[in-house]
């Protein structure tokens, strides 16, 4: 078996600078497709890329974007900088890598740089007792019951208060990313700054327990932001509306040489001559993973297909080795699912899978915003996702997606569009398009400048 290598992948561009869904059918019958032979379990050996992070390539200059955006919106975003010139940022989250929002800091804190804007990030540090309280924080505020006590107080309160005394706060406007840091407001009074915090996760139902701990650190912020406008709460402060976005010229998101795809899919055991569905995350229970493997059972026994479960871990979140092994219980011995523990540093490999699908699945059960979803959408992958969160503004049902509500539901639209070519594939060019429009980091990149303009120039929060 070959392995990829380094020197294998395309030129990449960099991270630099940064530390009415329908019943199923159940009259119909199985199809009974030749089911071509299982590969061989050998190919699935870890590839060299998963050990050996790739060697660090040079980011696409601001001026890349203008082949995707066109030269009006960047001459826009300098126009906007240009009054912004010598004003500071400093970005602060829980996680340099894996997840969402350590994937739309890569891009953005080079990118407001290049604007003359320097953005610095800083990841704030902790023990596995801080991780896992923030991550019951995380999955409280995204519903799930959970009885805080003191000591999980104290030790959140403990780890902020650590981070607080490590790290400077010079620059002009503080940016905190979700509760994680929530704390370091305390650093207020010692700093000239705007403090703004960036909320990624959905608080439209909070435990009331860990929000109400956390809302008197929320309100000492000059202004929060949200994802969506269904997340936002009641608070005294102001509130603005971000939608997330993805880079498109980024290794996860740029166009791939159809033999690296191959290559890729060869070394995972992935046969391209059959369907491939896919859902790339995190193993965590909101994402439903297992659900996935159920929904795939199902339609399987209507259509042939493969499913490809990419994922792997954040140093945020302790759970996500138990959510595999669980995972792997419920996928049994069927030598078509294929279940990826991916480090990090996988964006080509997870760009090419994604490519290579002919659906992609994104079955959350909560959702933030669900960039895996704006992947796919991008890339033109008919593509299936929970109604949760804010996925419902990336995916309009039967116009750039299907949107789901259960296993069943998944399953029927799993088989509908492996039936429906035609369809599935309008549909993946309007996804496109709605993302072009909608959630491209340049856009994301001129939502940031409004605000430094009204927040740092215009005096108004
Ligand atoms: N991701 C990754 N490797 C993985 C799993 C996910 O690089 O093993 C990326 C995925 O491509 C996406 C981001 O992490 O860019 C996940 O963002 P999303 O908003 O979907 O979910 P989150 O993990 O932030 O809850």
């Amino acid at each position: 078996m070959k392995s990829l290598s380094a020197t294998d992948r395309p030129s990449a561009p960099n991270r630099s600078g940064v530390p009415a869904e329908a019943r199923p059918d159940t009259e119909k019958k199985p199809v009974q497709s030749a089911q071509p032979a299982p590969l061989n379990p050998e190919r699935r050996k870890t590839p060299r890329s998963w050990e050996t992070p790739p060697a660090p390539v040079v980011a696409p200059p601001f001026d890349a974007y203008e082949s995707i955006v066109g030269a009006a919106e960047l001459d826009e975003l300098r126009f906007l900088a240009r009054e912004l010139k010598g004003k500071t940022v400093k970005m602060v989250n829980s996680t340099a890598v894996g997840g969402g929002v350590a994937e739309m800091l890569n891009r953005l804190v080079p990118l407001l740089g290049e604007l003359e804007v320097p953005t610095h990030w800083d990841v704030i540090t902790g023990g596995n007792d801080f991780f896992e309280i923030t991550k019951a924080f995380h999955n409280a505020l995204h519903g799930t019951p959970y009885e805080l006590t003191q000591a999980a107080r104290e030790i959140f309160l403990s780890y902020n208060e650590q981070n607080r005394q490590r790290m400077q706060f010079n620059e002009d406007l503080i940016v905190i990313h979700d509760p994680q840091p929530a704390a370091l407001i305390g650093a207020r009074k010692d700093s000239h700054a705007r403090w703004v915090w960036r909320c990624h996760i959905d608080l439209s139902n909070p435990n009331p327990q860990v929000w109400g701990f956390l809302r008197p650190y929320i309100e000492q912020f000059d202004a929060a932001i949200f994802s969506s406008q269904s997340f936002a709460r009641q608070l005294p402060i102001p509130q603005y509306l971000f939608y997330p976005c993805i880079d498109p010229l980024s290794e996860k998101n740029k166009d791939l040489d159809e033999s690296f795809v191959q290559k890729v899919c060869d070394e995972f055991g992935v046969d391209r001559s059959r369907p491939i569905v896919t859902q790339v995350s995190r193993f965590d229970r909101l994402k439903d993973p297992a659900g996935v493997v159920q929904a795939y059972k199902q339609a399987k026994k209507y259509v042939d297909c493969q499913l490809v479960l990419a994922g792997g871990g954040a140093s945020d979140d302790p759970e996500g080795a138990i959510v595999l092994k669980e995972v792997k219980e419920v996928a049994g011995n069927d030598p078509d699912i294929i279940i990826l523990d991916l480090p990090p540093w996988c964006a080509l490999e997870i760009n090419a899978l994604q490519r290579a699908s002919t659906i992609v699945v994104q079955k959350s059960l909560k959702e933030g915003f669900g960039l895996t979803v704006t992947e796919a959408l991008w890339k033109g992958k008919p593509t299936i996702a929970g109604a949760v969160g804010g996925i419902p503004n990336q995916v309009i049902h039967k116009l750039t997606g299907m949107l789901v509500h259960s296993v069943e539901g998944c399953a029927y639209q799993i088989r509908y569009l492996l039936t429906h070519p035609e369809f599935a594939a309008q549909m993946g060019k309007n996804g496109h398009e709605h993302v072009k429009e909608n959630f491209l980091m340049t856009t994301n990149v001129r939502r940031w400048l409004l605000l430094l303009r009204i927040l740092l120039v215009e005096g108004k929060v």
